[in-house]
Parts: structure tokens; C-alpha cells; sequence
């Protein structure tokens, strides 16, 4: 096959620290580039294009392709074999390191399209967010269980900090599943594709107060809103009682219950009452 020949030839060991399982289901490797409806405008990143099954897929039909990759031994392989691809820009680097805003500018809106990594999905979901603006679209895959968490309902069991903080900046939508026999290694879940798209006014004053918030409450996930409240480190609301009337929750909620809406609420209520009692704002 394709993929063994080159791990072959290259004398390449998939490395399970770096997450290494490549994606050699050419049926899916065509679904996703075709679910990606890459134009010929567009500025393709890729986090993590391992040997390039996917890249070499994508590259023709993009405007730019920027891969990057952290295994040095992978960056060569990708090197050698996808030399001849003029609009591919090849980075030796770790995605969390790379400051994706600083391509944007250079390029415009860069369109995420990735098998990456999954040991480090939530830092990818705190990249994502932090360089939203910069984003066109999102394309993604992700474990199942990791996605669980991601598209989960308040009141379940996966419903926590990547589930609020996810949904409240993204419109995120389930495309396909992908099973594990897909991939060389095969890893012990399946994984899902996915789509996710910055919106435009997720509605949140303080980005930083918002997210610090929701960590906050998801640490004391048994402890009623009310005396999270009442002991909170970020906010400090003279009377948490009054405040959750006002905001029309009810006292006795418990954090796995608050909806997405109404913890961009909490966090703006606090910003918004600061801002009335002080005015020089020091959040
Ligand atoms: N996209 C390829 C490879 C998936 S495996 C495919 O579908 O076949 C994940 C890839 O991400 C590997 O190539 C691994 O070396 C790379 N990687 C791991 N950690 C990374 C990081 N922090 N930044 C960039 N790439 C990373």
C-alpha cells in the first residue's frame, strides 16, 4: 500500500507521542476534500500533514497551502515528496507556536482543512478561538470522544468546558464519521469530521473574564452557581442571589446545567455591573 511504502522507504515508525495515525482511506480522503469544496481563492492550513496523504490531495486546487508540521523526519519526507508544488508553504514547527494571525494578514482568511493531532485537541480549540477572526472556515477531525464533549447538551454527562466555550464562539456541525480501521496505526475510537464557524457576534464583553469564568465553574461542577458565585476568585458580585434573579437562573443551578447563553450572560452581567460601579473598568 501507498502509505507503508513511504513509511518504508523512509525508514518512518509512526510516533505515538506525536499522535501519528494516517489517514490512507482514499474513499475518505476524498470525502473530505470534497465536504472542504476547496476554490481555487482559497488559503488552505493544515495542522500536522504527517507524509502528506491529504496535502497532496488539496494543494492543486488551493490558492496556497500552508502544512505544518512538527516531526522533523516527517517535515523531509513532505519536502521531498511534494517538491515540485509551488504554492505549498511547508512550516518545521509546532502548530501550537504558530500565530495564525500573522498568516492571515499576509494571505487573508485561512481555511483550516486537518486530520491533526489528537492529544492536543483542546489546545487546537483554544487556538482556534484565539484566532477566530482570522479563520474562514474550520474543517476538522476529532475523536469521538472528544467530540461528545464538543457538540454536548447542558444537563449530559460530556457537557463541560469545551462543549460552552466550543459552541459559544463557533457554529459547529457533525459531517462524517470516520472509523478507526481508516487510519495506519488504528487508534482505539473512531473519529467524526467536522465543520466549525466563527460567529460573527458571539455577544461576550470580555473574552478573557468569559473563559476564565467558565473554567472557574467547571472546577466546582457539584456546588450550586450560587455559592460558585459567592466564592468566586474572577467575579465579584456583592449579592450572587439578586444577581441570578436578575439574570433569570435559578439559584439551586449546578454548572452542568447553565446553558451556553446564559454563561455569556453571567460573565456580562459582572462586566456591565463593574463598568457602572467603576468606571475606569479594571478587568
Ligand atoms: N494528517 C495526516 C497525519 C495525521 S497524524 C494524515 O491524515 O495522515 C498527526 C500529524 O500531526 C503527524 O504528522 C504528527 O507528526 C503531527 N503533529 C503532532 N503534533 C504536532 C504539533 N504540535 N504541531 C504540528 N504537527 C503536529
Amino acid at each position: 500500500m501507498h502509505y507503508r511504502r513511504i513509511l518504508n522507504e523512509y525508514g518512518l515508525i509512526p510516533k505515538r507521542k506525536l499522535g501519528q495515525n494516517f489517514l490512507f482511506s482514499k474513499s475518505c480522503l476524498a470525502k473530505i476534500v470534497d465536504s472542504a469544496d476547496i476554490k481555487r481563492t482559497d488559503v488552505i492550513l493544515e495542522i500536522g500533514p504527517g507524509i502528506g496523504n491529504l496535502t497532496e490531495l488539496m494543494v492543486d486546487s488551493a490558492s496556497a497551502l500552508i502544512g505544518i508540521e512538527k516531526d522533523r523526519s516527517l517535515f523531509k519526507v513532505l519536502k521531498n515528496r511534494l517538491k515540485d508544488k509551488p504554492n505549498l508553504i511547508l512550516i518545521n514547527e509546532d502548530f501550537l507556536n504558530v500565530d495564525l494571525n500573522s498568516y492571515a494578514s499576509k494571505f487573508g482568511s485561512l481555511k483550516i482543512v486537518a486530520n491533526p493531532p489528537y492529544y492536543i485537541s483542546s489546545l487546537i480549540i483554544d487556538s482556534l478561538i484565539r484566532h477566530r477572526r482570522s479563520l474562514a472556515q474550520v474543517f476538522l477531525s476529532f475523536q469521538k470522544e472528544y467530540i461528545d464533549k464538543i457538540f454536548a447538551v447542558p444537563g449530559s454527562k460530556d457537557y463541560g468546558i469545551i462543549s460552552v466555550i466550543t459552541q459559544a464562539y463557533f457554529e459547529v456541525k457533525k459531517l462524517f464519521k470516520i472509523p478507526k480501521n481508516f487510519f495506519y496505526p488504528s487508534p482505539k475510537f473512531d473519529s467524526y469530521f467536522i465543520v466549525l464557524l466563527a460567529k460573527k457576534l458571539p455577544g461576550i464583553d470580555n473574552d478573557a473574564l468569559f473563559l476564565s469564568l467558565v473554567r472557574e465553574f467547571f472546577k466546582s461542577r457539584r456546588k450550586t452557581v450560587k455559592r460558585i458565585i459567592k466564592n468566586s476568585k474572577i467575579i465579584s458580585v456583592p449579592d450572587p442571589a439578586e444577581a441570578l434573579y436578575n439574570l433569570n437562573i435559578g439559584l439551586n443551578s449546578r454548572p452542568e446545567n447553565i446553558t451556553v447563553s446564559e454563561y455569556i450572560e453571567i460573565a456580562n452581567y459582572y462586566c456591565r455591573s463593574i463598568g457602572e460601579r467603576d468606571a475606569s473598568g479594571t478587568i
